[in-house]
């Protein structure tokens, strides 16, 4: 398969089928997965048994661990969570299942035709603890050049090419593997010009540190998200410091509701309107063009199919949530449209 030129890239999005005019893009859910493992790699291989239902609040909180509610590897199970998007009122679905999570190009490609919707792959690799330990041994433009070649060429193995970098995973504290990603990850985006998708460790002046770096290594802040908001920032100084410095602010645990949240139990996790209410805050300091949401469906349980939101929450209930709240169309379609068309349009 021929690599694609920049000069064919630029003013295009690119699904999991190909190149498209982005404005077929329409409304855009920025952080999902469909086919992934999150089984911390040393548990993989574990003979995985039916899940539960019976324990589904458990599960939900992750207070129990059930590693066939972390692993999903079925093609129809995505395509039926992809069309249902489609029938609430959804046309793409980013995907963000990279290296370390065991990626399924080809999967979200079938998924993507039996379903209508639009997928976009993200490439990359997730937080240290789940990478490959060659990557260790690997350059920083060695690492880039992997990345480019995702968007360009093909990832992993397929000729499926992703949409954009990530989610680049990082940990606390900050690991000098998650560091060199993110360098390549910026090299990367010089290169294709792409947007940047990065889940920061969960920290709350993480965040601040990765703007520092991105803006050290060269990244376009105005096509870098930072993920995960709603489990990492809790103050408006730090919230507001962030927005101001131009990179796109991400909530996308929508429909997670819980001080139970198992990956830090220090935190309460808002619920969907607290998430609305700091949202707001973001659009009345003049930012309503940096703010993107999501449900990060990362666990069986959060699918409709197994009891939970769903990739539709976000069509069902928080849309019309935020009209009840005073959110402007113009406001919810930047959030919902706009944004997600800039991010996703490679300049
Ligand atoms: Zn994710």
């Amino acid at each position: 398969m021929a690599r694609l030129t920049r000069d064919e890239m630029r003013g295009k999005a690119q699904t999991v089928l190909g190149l498209i005019d982005p404005a077929g893009l329409g409304s855009t859910l920025m952080h999902e997965h469909l086919i992934w493992n999150i089984t911390p790699p040393p548990a993989r291989g574990e003979p995985l048994k039916e899940l539960d239902l019976g324990q589904w609040w458990d599960l939900q909180t992750r207070t129990v661990k059930d590693y066939r509610n972390s692993t999903q590897l079925d093609v129809g199970v995505a395509t039926r969570a992809a069309a249902e998007v489609v029938q609430h009122g959804g046309r793409t679905i980013v995907e963000l299942t990279i290296g370390g999570l065991m990626p399924d190009p080809e999967g979200l490609a079938q998924a993507a035709r039996d379903s209508g919707a639009h997928i976009v792959m993200g490439c990359g690799h997730y937080v240290h603890d789940y990478q490959d330990p060659a990557n260790e041994h690997r350059s920083v433009d060695e690492l880039a050049r992997e990345m480019a070649d995702q968007i360009q060429l093909g990832a992993w193995g397929t000729d499926v090419r992703a949409g954009l970098l990530g989610e680049i995973g990082c940990q606390w504290p900050w690991t000098d593997l998650e560091k060199k990603m993110l360098h390549a990850a910026c090299l990367a985006q010089q290169e294709t010009g792409a947007a940047l998708t990065i889940h920061p460790a969960r920290h709350q002046d993480h965040p601040w540190m990765l703007v520092e770096f991105l803006r050290e290594h060269g990244a376009d802040l105005s096509l870098t998200i930072i993920d995960h908001i709603d489990r990492t920032i809790f103050d408006d100084d730090r919230l507001f410091r962030l927005a101001d410095a131009g990179v796109i602010l991400e909530w996308d645990l929508f429909g997670q509701e819980s001080c139970y949240y198992q990956p830090n139990p220090d935190i309460d996790l808002p619920n969907d309107a607290g998430r609305l209410r700091d949202i707001r805050k973001v659009i009345d300091r003049g930012h309503g063009d940096q703010v993107v949401i999501s449900h990060d469906i990362c666990h069986i349980v959060q699918m409709t199919e197994f009891g939970g939101h769903g990739y539709a929450h976000i069509y069902k209930k928080v849309i019309p949530l935020m009209r009840r709240r005073g959110f402007s169309e113009a406001e919810i379609d930047a959030i919902m449209v706009g944004t997600p068309r800039r991010l996703l349009t490679f300049v």
